[in-house]
C-alpha cells in the first residue's frame, strides 16, 4: 500500500513514519511513504505558498495553485487511471476511527493533504479532496500529525505489517470492546501478582477471562461502545450481572434522590453520540 502526503513539512512526515514497525514494513516493501513538498510547486518568487484571506481576518491561507500542481504531478506519476482518494485533514471532517481505518486499508494508494496556518483555499479542496477527516474535536497547527496518526493506524492493518496478523484482530475496538489488561514478566512486581489464570496454561479459561475483562473495562471506561458490542449469550448475561452489581452498588440511600442523572443503567445504555 502506498501513502502520499502533500505537506509543507516533508521532513516531519518522513522522519515520523519511517521508524519502528512501519519503517521495517516499508523496508520489506509492504508499504511506501512519500512526502511531497507543496512548496516545490509554487509559481511565486521566493517560494511563497500562502497569502492573506480575501474578506480579511486573521492568519494566512494556503494558496490553491501549488497544492493543485503538486497533486497533478503526483497523480501523473501514480497513474491517472488509479484516481486515489484524497483525504484533507481538517477539524471540520468526520472523526477518524478504527472503522474508517479498516475501510481505507483496502485502498492501494492514498493521498493526504495537510493544511497549515488558517487552512487551505477552498477551490483546491473542491478540485482534489474526496474525503474530509478529523483527528478529533480540537484544533492543531497543521495536518501533519493527524496524517501520520491515521497512516500509522491504517498501515498496521495491511497484511504482514504486524508480526502476528492476529494482534490487530484482538485489540481495542474489535467487536466494539476495549482490550483486556496485559501483563509480562516478572510474575510479581512490587507486590502485585499477575492474575493466576494467566499462568494456568488453560487456553479456554484464559480466553473467557480476557473477554470478561474486556467487557468489564469497556463498561467502566467507554460504556457507550457496549451498545454495538458483539457479545455471545453468556457474555450478555455477564454484562447484565455487572450492570446489576453496579446498580446495586449505586442504589440511592435515603438522603439521595432516585432521579439522579448519575444512574448507572442510564450511563451504560446511553446511545453513542457519534454513531
Ligand atoms: N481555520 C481552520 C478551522 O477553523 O477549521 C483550522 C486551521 S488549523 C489551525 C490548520 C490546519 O491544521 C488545518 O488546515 C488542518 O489541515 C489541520 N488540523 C487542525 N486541527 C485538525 C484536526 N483536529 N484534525 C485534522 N486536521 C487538523
Amino acid at each position: 500500500m502506498n501513502f502520499h502526503v502533500l505537506t509543507l513539512f516533508p521532513e516531519m512526515v518522513e522522519n515520523g513514519l519511517n521508524t519502528s514497525i512501519l519503517g521495517r514494513a516499508a523496508a520489506r516493501g509492504l508499504l511506501s511513504f512519500e512526502a511531497v513538498n507543496i512548496r516545490d510547486y509554487t509559481l511565486e518568487r521566493h517560494g511563497q505558498v500562502d497569502d492573506y484571506p480575501y474578506g480579511g481576518g486573521a492568519g494566512m491561507v494556503m494558496q490553491a495553485e501549488p497544492i493543485v500542481r503538486a497533486y497533478e504531478a503526483l497523480t501523473e506519476r501514480i497513474g491517472r487511471d488509479k484516481k486515489p482518494r484524497v483525504i484533507y485533514l481538517t477539524p471540520q471532517g468526520r472523526v477518524f476511527s478504527q472503522k474508517i481505518a479498516g475501510e481505507l486499508a483496502k485502498e492501494e494508494e492514498l493521498i493526504f493533504l495537510c493544511g497549515h496556518y488558517e487552512g487551505v483555499d477552498e477551490r483546491a479542496l473542491e478540485l482534489i479532496a474526496t474525503d474530509y477527516l478529523s483527528a478529533g474535536d480540537y484544533v492543531l497547527t497543521g495536518g501533519e500529525l493527524p496524517a501520520m496518526m491515521m497512516i500509522d493506524c491504517i498501515a498496521r492493518l495491511v497484511p504482514g505489517v504486524l508480526n502476528n496478523d492476529m494482534s490487530a484482530e484482538f485489540e481495542s475496538f474489535h467487536d466494539n470492546l476495549l482490550e483486556y489488561p496485559q501483563y509480562s514478566r516478572p510474575e510479581e512486581f512490587r507486590g502485585m501478582r499477575v492474575p493466576e489464570i494467566l499462568l494456568s496454561g488453560h487456553h479456554a479459561n484464559i480466553e473467557k477471562w480476557r473477554r470478561e475483562q474486556s467487557i468489564r473495562r469497556t463498561l467502566e471506561r467507554r460504556p457507550e461502545l457496549l451498545k454495538d458490542a458483539v457479545l455471545s449469550k453468556k457474555e450478555r448475561e455477564f454484562l447484565d450481572a455487572l450492570l446489576r452489581e453496579r446498580d446495586g452498588a449505586k442504589t440511592p440511600g435515603p438522603e439521595e434522590s432516585s432521579e439522579s442523572p448519575e444512574h448507572p443503567a442510564e450511563t451504560a445504555e446511553k446511545p453513542a453520540e457519534n454513531p
